[in-house]
């Protein structure tokens, strides 16, 4: 467990302003003024939407010299799959890694599903980002029909192996994998402990028959409906390395919280 440094994602999707933002840092910083060793040695990520990101950044720099011990870093929630050129509206992986962003979300069920993109577009922003230099975070997971179906594993199989064709095995070096499954988003309904664990436990066997090394170092976070009071349980799991947090990682309490529950991975 131990060569598996626990990471904790906040998804803040479109939610934030700059007023939000300036709340959001006084009261982490108070809570970890009041627990000042509490993260040390978790590693967490904030990704708010595009336009906030330079905001989040001066803050997490803030607080990192202000702590010394804090290692806060910057997510985006999207990229695209190309460097430059007439692609209107859209933001390059060289660009976020310009303005000092490390993280990108690739593959959110709210991408699939909201915004049409497909396994083969996923697997393309994957791969221009792990090129760039970005830490991709690729989410797979199931639908509460194909889990009902008995097809979770088939779904998330065919996710993964249509961005491992085109991406490198070792990617997962830096990536990591977030399985989210679609029912548990933003529902209040977690999948348990125990259900995660199992599909935790089936992709990291798919890696180990890529890359025996690289199964035992790759870190699986667990997304959905992630709360304070369900981090504990899910990273008491020996395949569980962090969490993806949606709803909860725009509440500076309950996002600190969550990350100080990882300590016990430590
Ligand atoms: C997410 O957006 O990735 C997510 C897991 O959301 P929530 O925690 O709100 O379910």
């Amino acid at each position: 467990m131990k060569e598996r440094r626990a990471c904790i994602i906040g998804n803040w999707k479109m939610h934030g302003s700059a007023q939000m933002i300036r709340t959001f840092f006084a009261e982490f910083f108070a809570a970890l003024a009041s627990h000042p060793a509490a993260l040390s040695g978790i590693e967490w990520v904030i990704c708010p939407p595009f336009v906030y990101l330079p905001h989040i950044l001066e803050n997490l720099h803030q607080l990192n010299n202000l702590t010394h011990t804090v290692s806060g870093s910057l997510g985006a929630q999207n990229t695209y799959s190309e460097a430059t050129g007439a692609f209107t509206g859209e933001v390059a992986p060289e660009m976020l890694r310009d303005i000092g962003c490390q993280w990108v979300i690739v593959g959110h069920s709210e991408r699939r599903t909201l915004f049409y993109e497909d396994n083969t577009r996923i697997a393309r922003k994957f791969l221009a980002a792990y090129d760039a230099g970005l830490f991709p975070v690729l989410c797979v997971g199931e639908t509460r029909a194909e889990r009902e179906t008995g097809k979770t594993w088939e779904v998330i199989q065919r996710q993964l192996e249509a961005v491992f064709a085109i991406a490198p095995i070792e990617s997962l070096t830096t990536a990591v994998i977030a399985y989210e499954p679609v029912w548990a988003i933003g529902t209040g309904l977690t999948a348990t402990p125990e259900q995660a664990e199992a599909v935790h436990l089936a992709i990291r066997d798919w890696i180990a028959k890529r890359d025996p090394c690289l199964a035992a170092t790759a870190r699986l976070l667990y997304g959905g409906s992630v709360k304070a009071d369900n981090a504990a349980g899910l990273f008491a799991m020996p395949n569980i390395d962090g969490a993806l947090v949606g709803g909860a990682s725009i509440i500076a309490q309950e996002f600190f919280d969550i990350v100080k529950s990882a300590k016990a991975r430590i």
